[in-house]
């Protein structure tokens, strides 16, 4: 390692050490404004998902930074000391939440920062593990969107995102209320739009084929809001980190064969080998989507709205 490297790694230890123990949120915003020069609003976001939403509402008055990088699980997530420092000198950092991003509890404590966090998804998974409980006799289906964080696959919750990211960021930065009530009205407007384009969509898939089997569980809220049904997960957990054992992989081959399962659709974020074997054995196509990231610029689906387009239209030619 050569002196200048050295000296550089020391400077950022040292000023990791100094965010963790003053943990002022005066502090590290002044200095998050003086080190990039700008006067925007520094927030984090913790996917590209979540980043993509509130930089259409945020704007030119706000620059966000996202933790997960694009194509990376968020399930399995591991921060770098530089995304420590990050969060320590946020303003604000935004979170989907209900478990997704497991790594952010001890993150947000090391950080010791005082920045205003917010949970995106925090009401909405309330309301459908409610929503389960209320239904619990009615079996299993239910129980395969309790507690299901990916609430983005509906745009309807997005929303509800939308919202928030409008109230907090006017609460931060009351000088740009104006510009961010108009940018939340006019991407609701799209989501809107968005929503009304999947109905059309899925109208062309025949009511017996709407059944979806992914890798993990993803579509609790895709499938009750547009009238899919869960078949089964090749992981049947709401984390990629999980693993299946070879009794439960039987019985979701069973349940392919039984109930005439037209494909398999997959993460880019995870390990494909299980589901390559399942798809393998019970002869259905494997279907790749994207998520819980974005893909990077160059990718097809480099914001939430391309994101979704993409997936719905994989899955309706992969079912129609
Ligand atoms: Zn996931």
């Amino acid at each position: 390692m050569n002196y200048r490297l050295h000296i550089q790694l020391l400077v950022s230890l040292c000023l990791v050490l100094v965010l963790t123990l003053t943990g002022c949120a005066q502090s590290s915003s002044s200095l998050a404004r003086e080190s990039t020069g700008s006067d925007k609003l520094q927030v984090v976001a913790t996917t590209t998902i979540v980043a993509d939403i509130v930089q259409q509402v945020g704007g030119q008055a706000v620059e966000v930074s996202s933790l997960i990088p694009a194509g990376a699980d968020p399930h399995a997530f591991e921060p770098s000391p530089r995304d420590i420092a990050i969060v320590a000198d946020a303003q604000a950092v935004f979170m989907s939440g209900g478990g997704l991003e497991a790594f952010m509890e001890s993150t947000l404590r090391s950080a010791g920062g005082s920045a205003r966090v917010i949970v995106l998804s925090e009401d909405l998974i309330a309301a459908e593990n409610q929503t389960s409980e209320d239904h619990d006799l009615e079996g299993e289906a239910d129980h395969l969107h309790a507690g299901d964080p990916h609430v983005w696959m509906d745009p309807n919750n997005v929303m509800d995102w939308v919202a928030a990211i409008e109230t907090s960021l006017q609460e931060l930065d009351p000088a740009n209320a104006e510009l961010y009530e108009a940018n939340a009205a006019a991407y609701s407007q799209k989501l809107q739009e968005l929503d009304a384009w999947i109905r059309q969509q899925v109208e062309q898939i025949p009511a017996e084929n709407r059944k979806l089997v992914t890798d993990h569980q993803i579509f609790g809220a895709f499938a009750s809001r547009y009238g899919f049904e869960q078949v089964g997960a090749v992981i049947p957990s709401i984390s990629s980190s999980a693993e299946p054992t070879a009794q439960e992989l039987a019985a979701l081959e069973d349940a392919i064969r039984a109930q005439g399962v037209h494909a398999i659709f997959i993460s880019s974020t995870v390990n494909q080998n299980l589901a390559q074997q399942v798809a393998h054995d019970t002869g259905i196509q494997l279907v790749t989507l994207y998520t819980d990231s974005l893909t990077g610029p160059e990718g097809p689906a480099s914001s939430y709205l391309e994101f979704i387009r993409y997936n719905v239209s994989e899955i309706v030619n992969a079912l129609k």
